[in-house]
């Protein structure tokens, strides 16, 4: 029985690859791509106030659905189908990109929202919300207190003047 240590096989010794194999092997590292200087993107600036992310301001809060929910009921607002998604029906996204405020949300099954008869996939379909939630919320229905403050219509970004604001553009 040989019990020797062999680092290397005897083929391999008879060989003479050991200076190869003894070479450490070093990884060639690619150039680094020049990268900015990171910034906090997550906040804002406005008058010196921090405005929270439009990702964040676009999320939906189980408050927020609660609301949308008392006002159409927890059901597809076009068919009544128990199993629905809150549509955003002006689309999240940067700038003037709607909220996640219950006034710019509706209960939608998947046929009416994603599907074959949904909001995003005919158009006219998606300007019908659009157009109703005008008519009932008046036009500034999908934006928040940071837009209504940012766009001078409110004094400052409170809850309290954003409700207030927006009841009084109910057109009911
Ligand atoms: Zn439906
Ligand atoms: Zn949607």
């Amino acid at each position: 029985m040989d019990l020797g240590f062999h680092p290397y096989s005897k083929s391999n010794q008879l060989a003479g690859h050991q200076k190869e194999k003894d070479t450490p092997k070093f990884k060639v590292q690619k150039p680094r791509k020049n990268r900015k200087p990171k910034s906090n993107k997550n906040v804002e600036m406005f008058h010196n106030r921090k405005v929270p992310h439009w990702k964040q301001r676009d999320a939906v809060n189980r408050k927020t659905a609660n609301q949308t929910l008392r006002f159409y009921g927890e059901a597809c607002a076009i068919c009544g189908d128990p199993n629905y998604q809150l549509h955003h029906i002006q689309h999240k996204g940067y700038g003037i990109g709607g909220r996640g405020v219950w006034r710019n949300l509706v209960p939608l099954c998947e046929l009416h929202h994603t599907g074959a008869e949904g909001v995003h996939t005919i158009k006219a379909f998606d300007q019908f919300w659009k157009d109703k939630h005008d008519k009932l919320f008046g036009p500034h229905y999908f934006k928040d207190r940071w837009d209504l403050w940012m766009e001078g219509l409110i004094e400052n970004p409170t809850e309290e003047l954003y409700e207030k604001f927006m009841q009084s553009q109910e057109r009911r």
